[in-house]
């Protein structure tokens, strides 16, 4: 496979990294490494997407992988799932026979999908803190990435991606879906809201964002990183934790964090050895600290949501403060200036503190959604889609496409600007072109 060849072709699909920021996937690919992750881990509870994905597409994922390890000039490939995935755990080492690829089963605990906690798992090295993987020889892709590089290489651009709705729907299921397609129609495929009222939150429950309000929900629409929709009764844990204000985070550090430290001995990234205790964030903050050097490690905070929905005692917010600390910092420029290196023995002394799923679920009160399997549901069609512009790291795309025109499926609707980073959009249904702002709307037909 021709390196330069594969990285255009990745390119022109609009390929991001599906399992978090989407990071734009021919930038990730262009530097060398020595292996290559393939992360069908999925940690958050509750989704099931990407295991759907790797039971249907198992051979897709593995000739993905190859091409990639092909173009990195890695010469090994890991695939790491979860030991409870049986059915792709099976249909992967069927496929794997002969090939330098070796599939890698993880207990289910959290955030097993974590880049730094599954590099670490793996390879036994901590990636630096604010570091990446190829600073210790690795990249790692999610599973659902690599599927849309397989499409890539036939010339297929992403359009679709599975979804899996969950939790106060009346039948849970996992979708293949356009992007752009409203949020809304995806619950409504599921038999809609089995709650009155709902909170909706995009992605799993520990690092989901919420979306309060039927305006609000509205608004909403699939995107490429979208892995999954889960309802909330208002009101639920999850949601209280998520709408705190910061005066009354601020008053609760203040009075009731009781310094215990359990949210630094149970932090993933302290765990691999990072110089970071959130614990001391919590002093400064509840001391009324704005921004002292010390709270600079904020930085170091991945907002896996372990400290706040599992850790502490006293259901304090470490995970918001730290997000809060640092959006402050950067609105006043301020940048990270604390130790790099990673402490082996503070790793060695933590590795095996790992979080259960199962006890996770009984923190988080969600043990009556854990025991729900999605149905493997139909592939939607809406009458209409809304396409951001932005679904990636990086530039918005620029609209190639004006409103009257008429697209096919896998158009090019959004370039990427010169010279920046940023990710190419394409039209996920045929039709018309009807707006374009910050978005791409199309009207089937
Ligand atoms: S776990 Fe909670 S109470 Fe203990 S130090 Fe951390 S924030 Fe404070
Ligand atoms: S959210 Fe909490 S547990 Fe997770 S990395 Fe940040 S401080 Fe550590």
């Amino acid at each position: 496979m021709n390196r330069e060849r594969i990285l255009r072709q990745i390119r022109d699909a609009g390929v991001v990294g599906q399992g978090g920021a989407g990071f734009p996937a021919h930038v990730k690919f262009a530097a060398p490494v020595e292996t290559v992750i393939a992360n069908g881990c999925e940690c958050e509870p509750l989704l099931f997407s990407d295991q759907v994905l790797m039971q249907r597409h198992a051979e897709e994922i593995v000739e993905a992988l190859e091409a990639v390890m092909a173009a990195v000039g890695a010469r090994r490939g890991i695939i790491a799932i979860k030991e409870k995935y049986r059915t792709a755990g099976e249909r992967f080492e069927r496929l794997l026979g002969g090939k330098p690829i070796e599939l890698a089963r993880l207990e289910n605990f959290y955030p097993a999908g974590d880049e730094h906690v599954l590099v670490h798992e793996l390879l036994g090295r901590a990636i630096p803190p604010l570091g990446l993987p190829k600073d210790v020889g690795a990249v790692v892709s999610n599973v659902g990435t690599l599927h849309a590089v397989h499409r890539a290489m036939a010339g297929l651009p992403v359009t679709h991606r599975l979804v899996t709705v969950t939790g106060e729907v009346r039948r849970p299921a996992v979708l293949e879906v356009p992007i752009g397609t409203p949020v809304e129609e995806c619950i409504a495929a599921c038999g809609g809201p089995a709650v009155a009222d709902p909170v909706l939150v995009l992605g799993g429950p520990m690092m989901g964002r919420f979306v309060d309000g039927p305006e609000a929900m509205r608004r909403e629409v699939v995107t490429k990183t979208t892995g999954g929709v889960l309802l909330l009764p208002r009101g639920h844990y999850l949601h209280r934790m998520a709408t705190l204000s910061v005066r009354e985070m601020e008053k609760q550090a203040a009075a009731a964090c009781i310094q215990c430290r359990y949210c630094t001995d149970l932090c993933p990234r302290h765990n691999i050895g990072h110089s970071f205790e959130t614990h001391r964030v919590m002093r400064a903050f509840g001391g009324g600290v704005a921004t002292a050097p010390g709270t600079l490690q904020a930085f170091l905070c991945s907002e896996c949501g372990v400290c706040e929905l599992f850790a502490c005692p006293m259901r304090l917010s470490p995970r918001r403060i730290n997000a809060l600390f640092k959006a402050r910092f950067r609105e006043r420029q301020i940048a990270y200036e604390g130790p790099r290196e990673v402490v082996p023995a503070q790793s060695l002394l933590n590795r095996h503190r790992k979080i259960p799923v199962s006890r996770l679920a009984i923190k988080l009160d969600i043990q009556k959604y854990l025991a729900i399997h999605p149905a493997e549901g139909e592939r939607l069609s809406p009458a209409q889609v809304t396409i951001p512009l932005q679904q990636h790291a990086g530039a918005p795309a620029v609209a190639c496409v004006r409103p009257g025109e008429r697209v096919e499926e896998g158009a090019a609707i959004g370039e990427i600007p010169e010279g920046k980073l940023g990710a190419r959009v394409h039209a996920s249904i045929a039709g018309e072109v009807i707006r374009v702002d910050n978005a791409v709307t199309i009207r089937r037909g």
